[in-house]
Order: C-alpha cells, then sequence, then structure tokens
C-alpha cells in the first residue's frame, strides 16, 4: 500500500497525494527515507529539499524546517514553509542570499551587530530555493520511480 502524504503550511496545503511509493525528507538528524509500512516517527525537519516519489515522477519540494510524523501509511508534514519548484521566485531568493550574505560580512559586536542565526537560516533557505529551483529537470539524486 502506498503512503498518503499531506504537507501543509499554516497558511495552505501545499501537496496531498495518496499515491506516495518513497519520501526522502531531510530531519535535523540527517537525511532519511521513508517507505510504506515505515515505523511510526516523529522527527524535526531541517531547511531542505524534500523528494515525494510518486508513479513516475518525482516531486521535489523546498521544505523549511517544522515537524513530520508517520503513522499507519499516513504521512504529515507541518512545514514553517514549504514551495513547489515553480513556485519559487528565483529573483527573490537571490536578493535574499545576498542580503544574508552582506549580514553575515557585518560587524559581530557593537550597536550595528547583526543577528547570526537569523542571517545564517536565512541564507539556507534561500540556497535550497535555489537549488532546488536550478535542478528542476535535473537529477535529484534519487532513481526515478517505476
Ligand atoms: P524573503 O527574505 O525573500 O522574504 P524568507 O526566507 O525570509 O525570504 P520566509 O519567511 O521563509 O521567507 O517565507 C515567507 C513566505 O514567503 C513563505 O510563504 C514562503 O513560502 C514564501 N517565500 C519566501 N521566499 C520565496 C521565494 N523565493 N519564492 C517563493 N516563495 C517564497
Amino acid at each position: 500500500m502506498p503512503l498518503a502524504l499531506s504537507v501543509v503550511t499554516q497558511e495552505r496545503t501545499v501537496l496531498e497525494r495518496r499515491d506516495v511509493l518513497r519520501l526522502i525528507v531531510p530531519t535535523t538528524e540527517g537525511q532519511i527515507t521513508v517507505l510504506p509500512s515505515h515505523a511510526p516517527l516523529m522527527a524535526s525537519l531541517a531547511i531542505g529539499e524534500l523528494v515525494v516519489v510518486v508513479p513516475g515522477q518525482q516531486i521535489p519540494l523546498a521544505i523549511h524546517g517544522g515537524f513530520i510524523q508517520v503513522a499507519r501509511d499516513e504521512v504529515t508534514v507541518l512545514a514553517d514553509a514549504a514551495e513547489h519548484v515553480e513556485e519559487i521566485d528565483e529573483q527573490r531568493a537571490e536578493a535574499a542570499r545576498e542580503r544574508a550574505q552582506r549580514r553575515l560580512a557585518g560587524p559581530r559586536a557593537g550597536p550595528e551587530a547583526v543577528d547570526l542565526l537569523r542571517a545564517q537560516l536565512a541564507l539556507q533557505r534561500a540556497l535550497v530555493r535555489l537549488r532546488v529551483r536550478r535542478r528542476r529537470g535535473g537529477a535529484t539524486g534519487v532513481p526515478s520511480a517505476r
């Protein structure tokens, strides 16, 4: 039996499928693969690429933290933010990357000090968006589904 998946954020449902063969998930503990009949799981998500494998297709999503729950072939992804490849605004991500890199190069102390963690997270989100966007049509690092 395939997996039923929903990927939701506070604002919207990003993806709903009931024919998922495999899911490659960036967790804070590293990348995991979820197959049907997976043991129950709860994990926190990293900022990275989530790949959803359905028959004949791989659906990549940029995912920006949150939680995943797996129970009885039902997978729920509660993401802080998530985007399909075609939703990603490359120019916006490029601008966010430049902004974050400029901040990271700024002063580390004093009144102008940057919030380092915040800038690092913004940079990570931007880099993941650019990577997912630019990978369109290219290899995703997983073998294609039957
Ligand atoms: P920015 O500085 O450009 O706002 P951000 O990383 O701070 O980027 P988030 O707080 O992660 O943005 O996301 C806010 C909302 O905007 C979310 O709904 C997210 O999906 C969307 N979003 C952010 N960047 C992009 C992008 N480059 N393309 C499409 N949607 C984006």
